[in-house]
């Protein structure tokens, strides 16, 4: 791929090419049997790490445990843990965290979680627990050398009231021991320059991934993003509009729009990209062909 823009972050910010792919832990045997085969397509694309997200209010603690447990021993790739601090004491926490070490696992995603009411509904930390993100990444530190990534939000997240506000998160979060971020989706390209505009502004200094997401079925990843505060413009909208029930068309137009988001990040000099697969391979592999992987 030809490079036709100037790059818009700074050389020494750009890594190797790098690729991380997050995952839900399956509820039924079907759901498991298409996350091994979509992992299995994954892997010769060699991702830095896969991760594997916790479940509001920690519902889902057995089963990311089993399977970071399985990525890490059956695979030879990382695996990474997502875990929140919602509803639990810090006692229950670390526990977690001392389960993920002690089943080979050194890559945890430490998230704060949303209110268990729901996204939008104030946070209230369990009495005995941690706070915040940040709260969560330094117990983490102290409990092992973990490699930790956070969550950064392109768009600003839903509580905060200001950009010095967000860019102070991010960088506690940086202090208490984490070593990327990792967006939350967005669909304007401008909103992730914008964004990256401020984190080198204000010194962030740790990298931070966009995370991209492909759009398998537009009416529910768009639901999901306006729930987690991430817009969905009208101009993607009009793109699938119709589509409901032409899922052939439908797959079209999604690797084309994730196509072009990749496309033109890498031209901007985006060399690290973090895909939630929603447990699919297929578009994330077209998109890794179009940066020039695994082709
Ligand atoms: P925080 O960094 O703690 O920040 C949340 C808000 O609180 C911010 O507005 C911040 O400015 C504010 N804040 C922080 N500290 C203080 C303070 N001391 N006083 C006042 N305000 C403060 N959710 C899940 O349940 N499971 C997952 O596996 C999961 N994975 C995710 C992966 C990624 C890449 C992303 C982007 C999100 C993920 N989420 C997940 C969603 C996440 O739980 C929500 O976005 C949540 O609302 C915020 O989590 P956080 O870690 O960013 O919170």
């Amino acid at each position: 791929m030809t490079q036709t823009r100037k790059s818009r972050l700074p050389m020494e910010k750009k890594p190797d090419f790098q690729l991380s792919f997050e995952f839900f832990p399956p509820k039924t045997q079907k759901a498991e049997e298409r996350f091994w085969n979509s992992l299995e397509k994954l892997i010769p694309l060699d991702p830095e790490f896969v991760s594997v997200t916790y479940g509001a209010g920690g519902s889902t603690r057995e089963r990311t445990l089993r399977m970071v447990s399985r990525i890490s021993s059956e695979t030879g790739i990382d695996a990474a843990a997502h875990l929140t601090c919602v509803g639990a004491s810090r006692e229950q926490v670390d526990e977690v965290v001392r389960g993920y070490y002690d089943a080979g696992v050194r890559r945890i995603v430490a998230i704060r979680g949303d209110p268990v009411e729901g996204v939008g509904e104030k946070f209230i930390p369990h009495p005995d627990g941690y706070a915040s993100s940040v709260d969560l990444v330094a117990g983490i530190r102290q409990i092992a050398d973990f490699d930790v990534s956070v969550a950064a939000y392109p768009e600003m997240h839903p509580e905060s009231s200001s950009w010095d506000e967000e860019m102070d998160n991010l960088k506690r979060k940086r202090d208490a021991g984490a070593s990327r971020a990792l967006t939350q989706m967005f669909f304007d390209n401008n909103d992730y320059w914008r964004f990256m505009e401020r984190v080198e502004k204000a010194n962030v200094g740790m990298p931070v991934v966009p995370g991209i997401q492909p759009i398998h079925n537009f009416e529910r990843i768009s639901a999901f993003a306006r729930k987690c505060g991430a817009k969905v413009p009208l101009w993607l909208a009009q793109r699938f509009e119709g589509l409901e029930n032409d899922p052939g068309t439908h797959a079209l137009v999604a690797a084309s729009v994730a196509g072009e988001q990749v496309s033109e990040l890498m031209d901007g000099g985006v060399r690290q990209f973090h895909f939630f697969t929603m447990n699919h391979a297929s578009q994330v592999m077209a998109l890794a062909r179009i940066l020039g992987a695994g082709s």
